[in-house]
């Protein structure tokens, strides 16, 4: 079916304004996709305690009339999220809120995370992040600059991740900027960028964006985060290219959750469409318990039986690293 015209010229204006244009209520959304919020467990109550935002670009990626659409349970804001777990609190990783407000997360060897913004383009329900809406928070002159100082003077650091939030919602000159003062520190040999912008927002990856990667003397890494095979569209595919085009290397993240991809069927198939557009699947993560998520969690047993039929149908470089993160440990953990 051609797109609607109106859909077309979205998909002309850049990123910017695509993303100022991204559903931010239950009824526009439902409305988009022929669904009826009377029909879904929708819940408003979740929605003050985390807004709904989602850029028509993912959402062009949901079945219409499906309310049980995998990637639409990713940013729905339903009633589950009110509900107790046990184990599940405000502060699984208490430590990437403080981090972003110093800028800087030093907790593994060698590799830093570098965080100077905590808004994303989309809301996934499942975050941590949803405990701490620190919506526009953007790292001051001051900070940014202390943080650069604090991987200037530390040796031991070859690798900066930018995080966030999400990094690559800075715009293009503020990232140039950025990635020229981390070139110019001679000891950090790659800058990685942790993003879920090429997945749902693949206008973001603009020919400047890639000029300005393609510049840098170092190594450049980016890991998308994309959690179900039906997220990688045709504009995705096209981004991607051109990220591989110009060298950079690809890996992907995504988390294991409840009626989205707890099959090995959906996880193979989203190993086989990485795959096949350049992303090397990179990590499995079980989900961090934060308040609000309990109806998304994949017992660790569940995660490793699925895992295994992944592995016992995929070569082995199409299998993620199925991981856990665990408060105070030096890596993240292989759920064995
Ligand atoms: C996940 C993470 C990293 C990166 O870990 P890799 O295993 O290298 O991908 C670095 N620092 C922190 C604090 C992290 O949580
Ligand atoms: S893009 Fe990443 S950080 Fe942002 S809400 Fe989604 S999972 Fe959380």
């Amino acid at each position: 079916m051609p797109e609607p015209q109106a859909e077309t010229q979205h998909f002309n204006k850049n990123w910017q304004q695509q993303l100022a244009e991204a559903f931010n209520n239950i009824e526009d959304l439902c409305h988009y996709l022929h669904l009826s919020p009377n029909d879904l467990p929708v819940s408003i109550t979740a929605v003050e305690q985390f807004p709904l935002r989602v850029p028509l670009s993912f959402a062009a990626c949901i079945e219409k009339g499906n309310p049980h659409d995998p990637l639409l349970r990713q940013v729905l804001p339903i009633s589950d999220e009110l509900l107790d777990y046990p184990g599940f609190s405000n502060d699984p990783v208490g430590d990437l809120a403080s981090a972003a407000q110093t800028g800087v997360l030093h907790k593994y060897q060698g590799r830093v995370l570098f965080i100077n913004t905590g808004s994303c383009a989309i809301n996934c329900r499942y975050c941590f992040r949803r405990n701490f809406p620190y919506i526009d928070l953007q790292l001051s002159k001051q900070n940014e600059d202390d943080a650069i100082q604090y991987i200037q003077n530390d040796a031991s650091i070859s690798e900066v991740i930018l995080s966030g939030g999400d990094p690559l919602l800075l715009s293009d000159s503020r990232l140039a900027r950025l990635i020229q003062q981390l070139d110019s520190i001679k000891h950090l040999k790659r800058i990685r960028i942790h993003s879920r912008l090429p997945i749902v927002l693949p206008a973001r990856i603009t020919n400047e964006f890639i000029s300005t990667l393609t510049q840098s003397a170092k190594q450049i890494v980016i890991v998308t985060h994309c959690n179900h095979a039906n997220e990688i569209s045709d504009r995705v595919i096209a981004s991607c290219k051109s990220l591989k085009t110009a060298g950079i290397t690809l890996f992907n993240q995504a988390v294991l959750l409840k009626d989205v991809n707890d099959n090995a069927e959906a996880l193979c198939e989203l190993s086989e469409q990485l795959f096949n557009h350049g992303i090397i699947p990179y990590y499995l993560h079980l989900l961090d318990k934060a308040a609000g998520t309990g109806h998304f969690e994949v017992s660790e047993t569940e995660a490793l039986a699925l895992i295994r039929q992944v592995q016992a149908a995929l070569p082995g470089y199409m299998v993620p690293k199925l991981v856990k993160e665990q408060a105070g440990a030096r890596s993240k953990q292989n759920v064995l």
